[in-house]
């Protein structure tokens, strides 16, 4: 990566604010899944060790900019405390005259944790004031939430401009390895989409003709192809919209693209329905195609033993459903048996992988769904583009 880093900074006895993603699930006061605290864990252990006095702020789910007790940060500040065994002071407010008054009585022990940014209107808004509220109450700033980088907030950007910036440890390495793939990657590499709609992946999948040997597609977007093919694709999911995109794709993409053979299809979406294995251009009508079948998996599995490079978004079919699990799960394993350098990304996917405890097997699993999309389309992602470039 080719911003400053974290370890660039003198952070010895300075207060830094750090912007962290722990945008994790809460329920009845409890974090349910802490592995985005867990993966904030390594920068703020280095500032702790290196002396320094840490302030994080984050949101969590979606308060409408103002105040809203079910979304406090308290459950997160009581999981972050027993995962670091340190002391977590937590305020009750993020900016003002309150929270400066608190920090500078802080012993500067343990760390502080801010209250959820997203009570605030000025958040979403990039509010200039408060990015001023929020440079205040530090000496640097550190970004260690790709998760929202890809979006130009008063934490994410506004507050960059006006203090000392710097990425944290993983957004250093989330962008170092979207790079290995992006980049230069070890050839053949092989990228794995899924997942629902063409619609929210078009510029991905352009991006990726462009860059991977080969893109084995999955999920239900590969029925919108099927169906430009001209196949019957019964009552599976089709984009009628991107019909032509979808004919002009595989025009260009040659034997780059590479499609399902089979598909298992039943009668409704639901455990216990009616299902089977079909060939792809024999979809019965009023079935649909829920997940990729044997055939498939085999034929995505030679791709994917013979790469070096993995890029996955998006599962094969509908997971959720034990009866349509089997394509992501073949798909999953495949990816974990090869020595490929694989990058996992997409809330779903990464789910996926989890719920078959394979995440030890991938090289790396990204915590930002949408802004790892983003960042493979090529879009510039403005919370990394506000930091400054290393020097020299
Ligand atoms: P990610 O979060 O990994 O980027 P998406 O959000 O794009 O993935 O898509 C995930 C969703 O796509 C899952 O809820 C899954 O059930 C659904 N899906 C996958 N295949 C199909 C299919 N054949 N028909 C309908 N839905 C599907
Ligand atoms: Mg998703």
């Amino acid at each position: 990566m080719n911003k400053r880093s974290v370890r660039d900074l003198d952070v010895q006895g300075k207060r830094v604010l750090v912007r962290v993603d722990f945008n994790v699930p809460v329920k009845d006061g409890r974090v349910t899944d802490d592995t985005r605290i867990r993966r904030a864990l390594p920068t703020v252990r280095y500032l702790l060790s290196e002396g320094a006095r840490p302030v994080l702020i984050s949101h969590v789910g979606r308060p409408k900019g103002e105040p809203d007790p079910k979304y406090a940060m308290d459950p997160v500040a009581h999981r972050l405390g027993e995962l670091l065994n340190q002391q977590v002071m937590k305020l009750d407010a993020s900016v003002g005259p309150e929270v400066e008054e608190e920090l500078g009585k802080w012993d500067g022990r343990g760390i502080v944790l801010l209250e959820n940014s997203r009570f605030y209107p000025g958040e979403t808004k990039n509010d200039p004031d408060l990015a001023r509220q929020l440079a205040a109450l530090a000496d640097l700033y550190v970004n260690d939430a790709f998760g929202a980088a890809h979006r130009a907030h008063a934490t994410t950007v506004g507050v960059a401009e006006l203090l000392p910036a710097a990425a944290g440890l993983l957004m250093e390495e989330e962008i170092d390895y979207l790079d290995t793939v992006l980049r230069d990657p070890e050839r053949p590499f092989v990228a794995i989409l899924g997942g629902a709609k063409v619609s929210d992946k078009l510029g991905v999948i352009e991006s990726l003709l462009g860059k991977a040997d080969r893109l084995l597609i999955g999920g239900a977007m590969c029925f919108t192809f099927f169906k430009a093919k001209g196949y019957e694709v019964g009552d599976s999911l089709v984009e009628e919209d991107y019909l032509e995109e979808a004919k002009r794709l595989m025009d260009g993409a040659g034997d780059r693209l590479v499609l399902p053979i089979d598909v298992v299809v039943a009668d409704r979406m639901e455990e216990g329905a009616e299902s089977r294995a079909v060939e792809v251009n024999r979809i019965p009508q009023g079935m649909m195609g829920l997940d990729v079948s044997l055939g498939t998996v085999g034929l995505f599995r030679e791709h994917i033993a013979n790469a070096k490079t993995i890029f996955w978004n998006g599962p094969m079919g509908v997971f959720e459903i034990d009866a349509f699990a089997g394509g992501t799960e073949g798909v999953a394993k495949a990816v974990a048996a090869s020595d490929a350098t694989s990058v996992i990304g997409g809330g779903d996917s990464v789910a996926a992988v989890r719920k078959l405890g394979l995440e030890d097997e991938m090289s790396f699993i990204s915590t930002g769904g949408g802004a790892s999309l983003e960042y493979v389309e090529g879009k510039e992602l403005p919370g990394v583009a506000v930091l400054p470039d290393e020097e020299g």
